[in-house]
């Protein structure tokens, strides 16, 4: 599998500082007595949500997402779809979306647009990658890790064609693993 990586973009330590500073940015932003719903959007943002909630010093629940997404492509169709719901009704409760990749912003603005009609409380976004080169539509990330280039990328969490989600980086992948 590493031997598919052409370039580490962000290491393992970059991460896990960048993921500490996030959780406690989070934990000043909100008080103890706030509900407040962890939404992570699956799969992508798993590895991320579960190392950024363990730096979160608040009572918080858990709930996900699941939404179409790229498939094996490395183009977005654009066309989002829910897979799986949240088990929880968020009706006056904070809710953080905790995403992977913002790239268009089309999988971010539809998720926002569906959870603000569940009048929530609030609905802030998370996000460990911010592509803003490609951004299609318009979306406010309330906490983002990195911002990176147009560059297709892969690990902690983010798949091509659903491997690599187990490398501790982001990487770039060598070009021809994509034929
Ligand atoms: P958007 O709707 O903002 O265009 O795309 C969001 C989704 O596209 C992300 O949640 C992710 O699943 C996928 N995506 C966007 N860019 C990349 C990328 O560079 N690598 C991977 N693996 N997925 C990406």
């Amino acid at each position: 599998m590493e031997n598919d990586v052409k370039e580490i973009l962000i290491s393992q330590d970059e991460i896990i500082a960048k993921v500490k500073e996030l959780g406690q940015q989070i934990s000043k932003d909100y008080s103890e007595d706030q509900e407040l719903i962890v939404v992570g959007i699956l799969k992508g943002a798993i590895i991320f949500l579960s190392d950024l909630v363990r730096e979160i010093n608040l009572p918080i629940a858990l709930d996900f997402m699941a939404v179409s997404s790229y498939g094996s492509s490395t183009e977005s169709s654009g066309a989002v779809r829910i897979l799986k719901d949240l088990e929880r009704d968020v009706e006056n409760k904070h809710v953080l979306i905790v995403e992977d990749i913002v790239d268009t912003g089309l999988t971010l603005k539809y998720l926002l647009d569906n959870l603000h009609a569940r009048k929530p409380a609030s609905v802030k976004t998370c996000t460990l990658l911010d592509k803003p080169s490609r951004r299609l539509v318009d979306v406010t990330v309330n906490y983002n890790g990195f911002s990176i280039p147009d560059k297709f990328v892969v690990g902690y969490g983010l798949d091509y064609g659903e491997t690599y989600r187990n490398l501790p980086y982001i990487a770039v992948l060598k070009p021809e693993t994509y034929q």
